[in-house]
């Protein structure tokens, strides 16, 4: 008995000692981004320092449902082009996971992922300009007009 909650105790230091170990400056590259099976990204707004070299996304579906059913992704555009894109995308359809590569103005995406999954993409922050409107999006089949947000280039 003793010993397993000694051994409680010292996992949750070592939890703890993770937390404050880790370096906040790295941290404001990237940025980790929850979607969930009411179609909803969080957050929904995401500030990209200038100062970063390259930015990094970390998509992570926190639903239930599989993909094939609630797939997301996660998709850059410029705020003019969201519609535009959202199209051509359900256009490629399901075997390309709703990525037309043909499409120049997707400026970044992830893979399209179910329940439980996760994905990343790391661009260079050069791609974005200054007081430009960015829109991220999930191009899956009628997600877009809701699973939407905004992104800006900040100082
Ligand atoms: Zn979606």
């Amino acid at each position: 008995m003793m010993n397993i909650s000694k051994r409680l105790n010292l996992s949750g230091l070592a939890i703890c000692a993770a937390f404050i170990a880790a370096p906040a400056l790295a941290a404001e590259c990237d940025v980790t981004i929850e979607a969930d099976d009411a179609m909803r990204f969080n957050p929904a707004h995401i500030e990209v320092p200038k100062t970063c070299e390259t930015f990094t996304i970390q998509l992570k579906h926190t639903g239930r449902l599989p993909k094939l059913a609630m797939g997301h992704n996660w998709v850059l555009v410029k705020q003019a082009d969201l519609n535009g894109v959202a199209r051509t995308a359900m256009a490629a359809g399901e075997s390309l996971d709703f990525i037309d590569p043909t499409d120049t103005r997707v400026i970044a995406h992830t893979a399209l992922i179910g329940a439980g999954e996760s994905a990343s993409v790391t661009f260079p922050v050069r791609k974005l300009q200054a007081g430009v409107r960015y829109s991220f999006l999930c191009t899956f089949t009628g997600h877009s007009p809701i699973m939407q947000g905004t992104l800006t280039l900040t100082r």
